[in-house]
């Protein structure tokens, strides 16, 4: 899953950026509104982090135009904003959620999970197609009897193939997914994760569509 984080604090956005990749995010940091409208046409990130406060463009106006433009990629409102009256401008504006500013990383973290699942379709906390199932506030995958945890990189892996059951993924989308403009992928990457979590979950969890990429079952 892969989050572009929009904030011109220096301080809080390595702080939010450290805390997402060890939550297995891949995170995109840009530090201006201009930049994250440009960035987001690419349609590359999962969800946003968005600060109000920003230079060159509000982040509101960001917000506008992204919904104006017809996306419906999760926002979550990071701000120090604390006015009712903003607070509700960015929920009508199709914010998804708002947190202000000092907030707690790890209730960033479960409103990110909240926002995503929702997105997918899903309410409950847990991921699944109804035979693999997984948990992504602890990164447990569940199939039949085993529990197993998974590293940060395949937790992330089968997070992005259970947001769409059915769906084949490409080894670019699930690059994409996976890792930040800032990471060098070699190239065995994928194959090496795919590996990973059929040995601790079983070869048929994973599907390989030969020539196209890589599903779970719906
Ligand atoms: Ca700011």
């Amino acid at each position: 899953m892969r989050i572009l984080l929009v904030e011109d604090d220096d301080m809080i956005g390595k702080a939010v950026s450290v805390a997402l990749k060890d939550a297995a995010y891949a995170v995109d940091w840009v530090k201006d509104g201009e930049t994250a409208e440009r960035t987001l046409k690419y349609g590359e990130h999962q969800a946003v982090l968005l600060d109000l406060g920003l230079p060159k463009r509000d982040g509101m106006d960001v917000l506008r135009h992204l919904r104006k433009a017809g996306s419906r990629i999760p926002v979550i409102v990071i701000t120090a904003r604390d006015g009712v009256e903003s607070r509700i401008n960015g929920l009508d504006l199709g914010a998804d959620d708002y947190l202000v500013k000092p907030f707690d990383i790890n209730e960033l973290l479960a409103r990110l999970r909240a926002v995503v699942r929702r997105q997918g379709g899903q309410a409950a906390p847990l991921l699944t197609n109804g035979r693999v199932s997984l948990d992504p506030s602890t990164h447990k995958a569940m199939y039949q009897d085993a529990t197993v945890i998974l590293s940060a990189r395949e937790f992330a892996l089968l997070h992005a193939l259970l947001l769409h059951p059915g769906r084949i993924l490409t080894r670019g989308q699930l690059e994409e997914h996976l890792y930040g403009w800032s990471e060098e992928v070699e190239s065995n990457a994928v194959d090496f994760l795919i590996h990973g979590v059929r040995k601790k979950l079983g070869a048929e969890v994973i599907k390989n569509v030969r020539g196209a990429g890589w599903m779970v079952e719906k």
